[in-house]
């Protein structure tokens, strides 16, 4: 891709001037980025497949040899025990170097040939180059890479170009070269090449992008600046200030995730997030617990309260709208139909039989009146009857399914409506 604004054309020009790797960083790369390997056969003979040299080993085939040292070329070698008689290997290797105010993560691709007797091929490539301005913008210099490939194909004929940003360019290195090159900005920024979980395109574009992350590095604060590094280091706003109490009270915060969803809490329930007594506590994981469990609890009595209210309000409309229907009872001997008189009564009917009578509310539509048959004192069916047709819309049993009462229940309804019809012009 060609350049398309002032940046992306300083760092492809620059990149041009760039020294090809040179021979010393190669052999590093070689020699750590690639294991190697004595292969040992049946007879004990070993084979280095570094130099392609064979020796016979002394130990007992049975042993288990970990590694030992090829006499021709002094390669440290890890022996296996095979038959195999190709080996294959690729890995990323790193340099982190700069080149004028730029800071610069060089990405190479190492592959590795080996046929037992022969002297070893090695293949270096350089695939990804990222460019960190030291306001921490940066830019990706790439070659290309077939659609859809395993991890290290990549098209070595392509031109090392300003590319738009793939997640294929995020390459996490077998190794780094040690010798580290630094701009001034990142010199002092407390970054001293040590082992942080972080990509040195997130770490050094964090530090460089926004002061806080140094003094976080500077303090010592690992887990905070690992946690929030990266694209949205802006999240940290909300918490810098608990942050600067942890910083200034020594205060390790040992799982950030955990530190994190704490003061969340705190501030849910409005604590002083400047009081160290809150912000720094002795035992996290309890105070976590105890305000996850307060949080809980007040939810939980909120919800009840809610269920409390809307029961209190339908049982009002409940009444308006069907007192007075209230009363109402018939019997041919056998089944007993009344009315159901509150919501709870209704509710109540439901869980008996298990239908949904109450769940689809039906008995707060203004059209509907809910009667529960009974025969010997136990629910058989609940009846949905419509004023506006006066007729029975649908009549349940157990589980939705008709009792053997079913077509007596609905003709018993239906011979004692003009009881309902009365009600309605009272
Ligand atoms: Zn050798």
């Amino acid at each position: 891709m060609k350049p398309r604004n002032k940046f992306q054309q300083q760092v492809f020009e620059l990149s041009k001037k760039l020294s090809p790797i040179s021979k010393k960083q190669k052999e590093w790369a070689f020699q750590n980025c690639i294991e190697h390997f004595g292969k040992r056969n049946a007879k004990g003979v070993i084979t280095c497949t570094e130099c392609g040299h064979s020796w016979q080993g002394d130990n007992e085939l049975g042993d288990v040899l970990l590694g030992a040292e090829c006499p021709h070329c002094a390669t440290k070698l890890e022996i296996v025990n095979t038959r195999k008689m190709i080996f294959k290997q690729s890995a990323y290797f790193s340099i982190v170097t700069r080149k004028e105010n730029f800071q610069v993560l060089r990405f190479f691709l190492v592959k590795y040939y080996a046929k037992a007797g022969h002297k070893a091929h090695y293949f270096i490539s350089e695939v990804v180059q990222r460019w960190i301005a030291p306001n921490g913008r940066y830019e990706t210099i790439a070659r290309m890479r077939p659609m859809s490939y395993y991890n290290d194909v990549w098209i070595f004929y392509s031109k090392l170009e300003i590319r738009p940003e793939k997640d294929h360019h995020y390459i996490n290195p077998a190794c780094v070269y040690p010798k580290q090159r630094l701009i001034p900005e990142l010199k002092r920024s407390g970054y001293k090449g040590d082992n942080i979980r972080l990509s040195h395109l997130t770490l050094f574009r964090t530090l460089l992008a926004d002061s806080r992350a140094e003094t976080l590095l500077k303090a010592g604060q690992i887990n905070v600046l690992q946690y929030f590094a990266g694209k949205n280091f802006h999240y940290i706003n909300d918490y810098w200030s608990a942050i600067k109490i942890c910083l200034r009270n020594n205060y390790p915060i040992s799982d950030v995730g955990i530190w994190r969803d704490y003061i969340d809490l705190l501030r849910f329930f409005g604590k002083d997030l400047h009081n160290a007594k809150y912000v720094c506590p002795a035992d996290l994981t309890a105070e976590h617990d105890f305000y996850v469990k307060k949080k809980r609890d007040l939810q939980e009595r909120e919800d009840r309260e809610k269920k409390r209210q809307k029961a209190l309000e339908d049982e009002k409309l409940f009444l308006e709208l069907k007192s007075r229907f209230f009363g109402i009872a018939f019997t041919d001997g056998t089944i007993q139909i009344r009315m159901l008189e509150s919501v709870k009564e209704v509710m109540h009917e439901g869980d008996t039989l298990h239908h949904c009578v109450f769940t689809n509310n039906y008995h707060l539509k203004p059209d509907s009146l809910i009667l529960s048959a009974c025969v010997n004192g136990n629910p058989m069916e609940t009846v949905e009857f419509s004023l506006s047709q006066m007729k029975v819309v649908q009549c349940r049993g157990l589980q939705n399914k008709n009792s053997e009462y079913h077509d007596r229940i609905i003709e018993l309804v239906q011979k004692n409506k003009r009881l309902i019809k009365r009600r309605m012009v009272a």
